[in-house]
């Protein structure tokens, strides 16, 4: 493992150096190497794949392993370009190194709750929506807070470089927002009283509150007030390789891999696949 992962920063390193030789320094290592985008991978490279560690029934690490929905759908888009699933590299990331991380060629693919959005979009290519989750609030189990407008002059905690964080700077000034840099360090402040609330997308907080651990305390308020597609990232310039990963989502759509996905994720509390909507594909740039 160790010397193969040498092995793969040595040619990346060369291959860097070829690049930066023609006068096109952009590809880092361990990245798209070549330059040729994601579907080149399917030549016989890896695929690295930026996710969270952290968020249950997303991106959760135990261990080596990680598992979520956002792991199987990284799972679906690398056979849909003809890789193996141990081809896989999975890599953390938190909210606020995901454009850098594809900018620099760190990752390949970004698959992290990552809302499309267009400030995003300068610097970034996406794939998806694959879901639309939408931003709401976790809080205490006796808690009586309805919204966001409920929060001011109290502490809420999100996560920096994220879209919930950057909602409530522009929207909700008067709310006390604490940044961290991950979901799960806003809940364990939750838990000791450190902050009120904790606000990101539904979904997630939804993953937190079914934790053995919080059993009981804590409940999603239920009133989403935004609207947050996910979309799976990579270089701006990979126009292909956005093309394709819309057409493996299709497919997986049409021949049943996205509803197992769910199932064998997110949607083991019994909660229904949701439909996906191909009409509602990214157009990628040009
Ligand atoms: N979907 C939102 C975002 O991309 C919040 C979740 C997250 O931070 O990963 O910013």
């Amino acid at each position: 493992m160790r010397i193969s992962r040498m092995a793969a920063v040595a040619t990346a390193a060369v291959l860097a150096l070829s690049v930066a030789a023609c006068g096109d320094g952009s590809d880092g290592a361990g990245g798209s190497g070549s330059g040729d985008g994601i579907v080149g991978k399917a030549a016989g490279g890896k695929l690295v794949i930026g996710v969270k560690s952290d968020q249950p029934g997303l991106g959760l690490q135990t261990g080596t392993t990680y598992e979520g929905f956002d792991i199987e759908v990284g799972k679906i888009i690398a056979k849909g370009l003809g890789l193996d699933a141990s081809k896989i590299e999975w890599k953390t990331t938190v909210s606020a190194n995901r454009e850098p991380f594809i900018e620099q060629g760190q990752v390949d693919l970004v698959i992290a709750t990552y809302t499309i959005n267009d400030d995003r979009k300068k610097k970034v290519a996406f794939g998806g929506p694959y879901y639309v989750a939408g931003q709401d609030l976790l809080v205490k189990t006796d808690s009586t807070v309805t919204g966001p407008e409920a929060m001011e002059g109290k502490k809420v905690c999100s996560v920096a470089g994220s879209t919930p964080a950057k909602r409530i700077k522009e929207e909700y000034p008067k709310v006390g927002l604490q940044e961290f840099d991950s979901y799960s360090k806003c809940v364990q402040a939750l838990g000791t009283g450190q902050v009120d609330a904790v606000t990101t997308d539904d979904i997630i907080l939804a993953g937190y509150a079914a934790q053995a651990e919080y059993a009981g305390k804590f409940k999603v308020v239920g009133k989403p007030f935004s609207s947050e597609p996910y979309g799976i990232g990579l270089k701006k310039t990979d126009t292909a390789g956005c093309t394709k990963i819309n057409e493996i989502l299709k497919a997986a759509a049409d021949d049943g891999s996205y509803k197992a996905a769910w199932d064998a994720t997110l949607g083991k509390g019994g909660t229904p696949a949701p439909t996906f909507d191909a009409t509602k594909l990214t157009n990628c740039p040009a």
